[in-house]
C-alpha cells in the first residue's frame, strides 16, 4: 500500500489526498518511478481539470515522455506507451492468481466513479471508454489517434493487475478467442463450400436445360 509522502500514513487505493494530513500524493509516480519534469510547456489540457499538462520523463537514460496533470495526477500516454511501461516495470510473471486479481479490483473499486466521457487532450474529441484487459477492472479513455488517458491510481492498478497474472490471463483469453473465431471461420467457409456446390449444381442445371433446348431446336 502506498504511503503519504508527508506523514507516511497508508493511503487508501486510488486516493490522492491523505486522510490524516491532507497532503495530495501522486500515487502513481511517487516512490515508484524516478521521473523529471521536462520544461516543455504544451497546449494540451487535462480532460478533467482543463489545466495545462506537464511533460514528464520516466526514464533517466532515455526519453520516455508522458503527460501528467499537476492537479489530479491523471496521465496521458501515447499509443503503445502503457504497454511499454507495464513491460518495463513488471517482469517475470508466470502465474495467474485469480483470488488476488479479485482482491485488487475490490480494493480499488470506486463507487463514486460515475460514467463520464472526457475529451482527448490533443484533438479535443470525446474518447472511447473500454476495459484495458481481461479482469483488469480499469476502464480507460482512448483516442484512437493520440493515446490513452489514465486517471490517478489507474497505472498502479494496472501494474498490480499485471503482477497478479492479469496480462497472462488476458493473453490466454484472447488466444482462445482467436482460436474460436478461427473455428467459426472454418465452419463458415465450410458452408460457403456448400453454397459453391449449390452454385455449381445450378450451373449444371442451366447447362442441361440449355443442351436440351439446343437439342429440341435441332431435332
Ligand atoms: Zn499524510
Ligand atoms: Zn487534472
Ligand atoms: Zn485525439
Amino acid at each position: 500500500m502506498a504511503k503519504c509522502s508527508s506523514c507516511s500514513a497508508p493511503l487508501p487505493a486510488n486516493t490522492n489526498r491523505c486522510l490524516y494530513c491532507g497532503t495530495r500524493n501522486d500515487v502513481d509516480l511517487q516512490g515508484r518511478h524516478a521521473y523529471t519534469v521536462v520544461q516543455n510547456p504544451r497546449d494540451r489540457l487535462c480532460p478533467h481539470c482543463e489545466k495545462p499538462l506537464q511533460t514528464i520523463n520516466l526514464n533517466p537514460d532515455a526519453a520516455f515522455l508522458i503527460e501528467r496533470c499537476p492537479d489530479c495526477f491523471g496521465l496521458f500516454f501515447e499509443p503503445g506507451e502503457v504497454e511499454t511501461l507495464l513491460d518495463n516495470s513488471v517482469t517475470h510473471v508466470f502465474d495467474i492468481n485469480l483470488q488476488q486479481l479479485d482482491n485488487i479490483n475490490k480494493d480499488r473499486y470506486q463507487a463514486k466513479n460515475v460514467v463520464k466521457y472526457i475529451k482527448c487532450p490533443v484533438c479535443r474529441t470525446f474518447m472511447n471508454r473500454s476495459v484495458f484487459g481481461h479482469r483488469s477492472g480499469v476502464i480507460i479513455d482512448r483516442c484512437k489517434n493520440h493515446g490513452i488517458w489514465l486517471d490517478s491510481g489507474e497505472i498502479t492498478h494496472l501494474l498490480e493487475w499485471k503482477k497478479a497474472g492479469g496480462q497472462l490471463l488476458h493473453r490466454q483469453k484472447s488466444a482462445s478467442q482467436r482460436q474460436k473465431s478461427k473455428t467459426a471461420r472454418h465452419t463458415s467457409s465450410g458452408s460457403r463450400k456448400t453454397i459453391d456446390t449449390a452454385d455449381y449444381n445450378l450451373e449444371v442445371d442451366a447447362l442441361t436445360t440449355l443442351a436440351s433446348m439446343i437439342g429440341k431446336l435441332f431435332n
